[in-house]
């Protein structure tokens, strides 16, 4: 096994100003000057390619710079805002705010990982329940900028559900139109409740994620509006902000290994790029390897990884943890250079061992939905491989909330499974609520 920190790193720029570069043909532009600079489309006015926000270097030391964010005014900006011009320079964002969320263990779940000490980051903790929130914020900012230069109808995003969840609330917090694009039959009740609540226009799309994605980036090209898709790259940064303070709770010690799930690949994307800028600004002296973790249903990265990413490769998903069921990631390229940046691992978790790894996580009184869940699964089978060590140190990125999929969990608990509490029906006798007791 490679220890983690040994990889070499790509080169890491950081600018004098934030500026956007295009990942594919290295055109460069003023990100927040500029109205063309990050388009409506949110990919590169030259060639189509995906933009990615390099920030303004900051003049000190790492330790200076991690004593900075340590400050009474930096923790009252909130989560994702106390990195202030690491994310963005908004002085005004659109934001609760969000992020600042726990960093727990359990003996119970580090048992079931097979580890000795497990931690897991609960995204699920934000605004609206999932770590989307911390993406939004800074992109809906960024929106409301061009909204004031009368170049923004509406915001919009393709959404499995959180993602339109989430703009849905700060859309609504901003004043601004919002479409969301979600596969008919596909969202969990949860999360279209709260877009549909929120007040987000919400088109159920008789098509796949994959096809929204398609028509709402369509959209964004020929109808006036703002791509919120994790192929914007303010949503990057917002997103750098889940690895930066969990290492921030570790009083930048890093972990080993840090667990989260893949779908899209945005946020693998966000910790490769968060984890190479921790490092180079010296707030870290060596990498955590990422582990990210696919459903088998939905695992084209996964089948690429096992291939050495020889192609890219795509599938028609299906999987019970719907927030990752996408076939075409839209995030490809930049995702395979985290894993080669941290030296690391993706792997597939089928849909039985996602279910019971988030009974797991339920029973131990923390909860999350299905696709964080993937996480700790993979977790757990990266240490039966031997992949992790039971000594090694690991976070593990929960993504949602238990309430987001209420259905999934009564279904699960009402089948078979091992760890299967159904609900009991019971006449109103103190015999009968005896008679349960005693089978406790
Ligand atoms: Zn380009």
């Amino acid at each position: 096994m490679t220890p983690a920190g040994e990889m070499p790193l790509g080169m890491l720029p950081f600018g004098e100003t934030p500026f956007a570069a295009c990942d594919d043909c290295g055109a460069r532009r003023d990100a927040i000057g500029d109205v063309n600079a990050v388009p409506n489309h949110a990919t590169c006015v030259a060639c189509g390619g995906l933009l990615a926000i390099v920030p303004q270097r900051p003049g000190c030391t790492g330790r200076e710079l991690a004593d900075s964010l340590d400050t009474a005014a930096a923790r009252a900006a909130g989560g994702v805002w106390r990195f202030g011009a690491l994310v963005h320079p908004s002085r005004t964002p659109v934001s609760w705010p969000e992020g600042d969320t726990p960093l727990v263990t359990s003996p119970a779940l580090s048992a079931f990982a097979g580890l000795d000490n497990l931690s897991l980051k609960h995204e699920g903790m934000n605004p609206t329940g999932s770590f989307k929130d911390r993406g939004m914020t800074v992109a809906i900012t960024d929106a409301v900028a061009r909204r004031a230069r009368g170049s923004v109808r509406a915001v919009a995003c393709a959404s499995t559900g959180n993602t339109a969840a989430s703009l849905a609330a700060y859309a609504a917090r901003a004043g601004l139109p919002a479409l969301v694009f979600v596969p008919a039959g596909n969202v969990a009740s949860g999360k279209l409740a709260q877009a549909t609540a929120y007040g987000a226009r919400t088109l159920l799309v008789r098509a796949d994620f994959d096809a929204c994605l398609a028509l709402a980036r369509e959209a964004s090209h020929s109808l006036g509006v703002y791509l919120a898709n994790s192929v914007n790259p303010w949503r990057l940064e917002g997103q750098k902000t889940i690895a930066w303070e969990l290492l921030a709770q570790r009083d930048w010690r890093a972990p080993d290994w840090i667990a989260l799930p893949g779908g899209a690949l945005g946020n693998t994307s966000a910790f490769g790029k968060a984890l190479s800028e921790a490092r180079a600004l010296g707030l870290i002296d060596r990498v955590p390897r990422l582990l990210v973790v696919q459903a088998a249903g939905a695992a084209p990265f996964a089948a690429a990884f096992a291939n050495g990413f020889r192609e890219r490769v795509t599938v028609r998903a299906e999987t019970v943890a719907t927030a990752i069921r996408i076939g075409a990631p839209a995030s490809w390229d930049r995702a395979v250079r985290a894993i080669r940046d941290t030296n690391g691992v993706v792997l597939a978790v089928d849909d039985a061992a996602i279910l019971d790894a988030k009974a797991a996580v339920d029973a131990a009184g923390i909860g999350c939905e299905p696709a964080s869940a993937a996480s700790v699964a993979g977790v757990r089978a990266a240490r039966a491989r031997g992949l992790i060590a039971a000594d090694d140190s690991v976070v593990a990125v929960l993504t949602g909330h238990l309430l987001k999929d209420p259905d999934t969990v009564m279904a699960y608990h009402a089948g078979g499974s091992a760890r299967a509490n159904a609900p009991i029906a019971i006449e109103p006798t103190i015999a009968a609520v005896d008679a349960i007791l005693s089978s406790l």
